[in-house]
């Protein structure tokens, strides 16, 4: 669900096209307009008025995949008119570009980044929980300080009044809405949140039982190929019925039956991942996987979905887009009761 989330640094150049985008522009789309109608008239409504100014969430939620159209320059950092997504266009003012590039500067690789990781920023976009866990455990392969986890819990303490712990760098509550508008979304993508990893024979194995081999990442499934794209790809797409010109009819009714997370609102992104990474056990089975092909960050592996997935694949997909914008706004309103 993400524009390029999974996409290596030096190879982003080479990706513009808006079908990449994470759940695709749409999903993000989608899960927004559904939260701006659950709120409307509210307090959390005036709130998110006040912070995104002209922005509806619709719009909102795309902006953290925007900010990856900022790239190093000679001289610092620069939003990358090259790069261009055509659904970034709302944000591509020198008042709006430089606030995205503020924020790529401070969220660039001060969490340290190990060798071949993405950027810290492109991090808050997801974890890679093995589908064995069938939970998200904290400190389990594939989980980080800077996860997706990490990053929607360090943006509900700064809209709650408080601060974000390290290595994030917020810079107030309107950044950290910008942020959360995009991210629920992107924790309620299966493959954002659980991973397959797959040993040179296409078996799968489990980091955590096994040894975290790097040679076994297969990259939020960027590296499972399906004829000339990816699994990635194929989940961040979005049937068009569940887009958002359409979602108010399509998903809105099952939104406004998703329950309230139990418990305080900084416990329930790890509710929300631990669901999404048992549903990752169903994205990845009855998949025959091929041999690992290439190495270090070239490495794929082919795949043959089974019959039925992409009936699974659509349930899920509804699901998850009525989830992600129905608790977007529950979040907003105990944020702003
Ligand atoms: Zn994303």
């Amino acid at each position: 669900m993400s524009i390029l989330c999974r996409v290596a640094g030096l190879a982003l150049s080479s990706v513009v096209s808006a079908s990449a985008l994470g759940w695709g522009a749409a999903g993000h789309q989608s899960a927004g307009a559904i939260a701006d109608v659950l709120i409307a008239g509210s307090h959390a409504a005036g709130q998110t008025r006040s912070l995104l100014g002209p922005w509806s969430l619709r719009t909102a939620a795309l902006w953290a995949d925007c900010a990856k159209g900022v790239v190093r320059a000679a001289d610092g950092y620069a939003y990358a008119p090259a790069r261009h997504y055509p659904e970034c266009a709302v944000f591509e003012t020198p008042q709006y570009e430089a606030e995205m590039v503020d924020f790529v500067r401070r969220n660039d690789s001060q969490c340290r980044p190990g060798a071949g990781e993405e950027a810290c920023h492109r991090q808050y976009h997801y974890s890679d929980i093995a589908w064995q866990r069938g939970a998200y455990l904290p400190g389990a392969a594939g989980s980080s300080d800077h996860d997706v986890v990490a990053a929607v819990s360090a943006a509900v303490l700064v809209l709650r009044g408080g601060s974000a712990p390290a290595p994030f760098s917020i810079a107030g509550p309107r950044e950290a809405l910008l942020l959360l508008a995009h991210l629920v979304g992107d924790m309620h993508q299966p493959l954002h949140v659980g991973a397959v990893y797959l040993d040179a024979d296409g078996a799968m194995v489990d980091p955590d039982r096994d040894g975290d081999d790097p040679a076994t990442h297969t990259r939020g499934g960027n590296a499972i190929r399906l004829g000339h794209g990816s699994l990635h790809a194929l989940w961040d797409s979005v049937p068009r019925r569940f887009g958002p010109e359409r979602a108010l009819d399509t998903l809105l009714p099952l939104a406004r039956r998703v329950a309230p997370t139990p418990g305080d609102n900084t416990a329930w992104p790890r509710v929300w991942a631990d669901e999404t990474v048992a549903l990752s056990a169903q994205a990845f089975a009855g998949i025959a996987f091929g041999v690992r092909e290439g190495r270090g960050g070239d490495a794929a592996w082919s795949a043959r979905l089974p019959d039925g997935y992409e009936r699974m694949r659509e349930d899920i997909d509804r699901r998850q887009l009525a989830r992600a914008g129905a608790r977007l706004a529950q979040l907003l309103q105990t944020i702003w009761p």
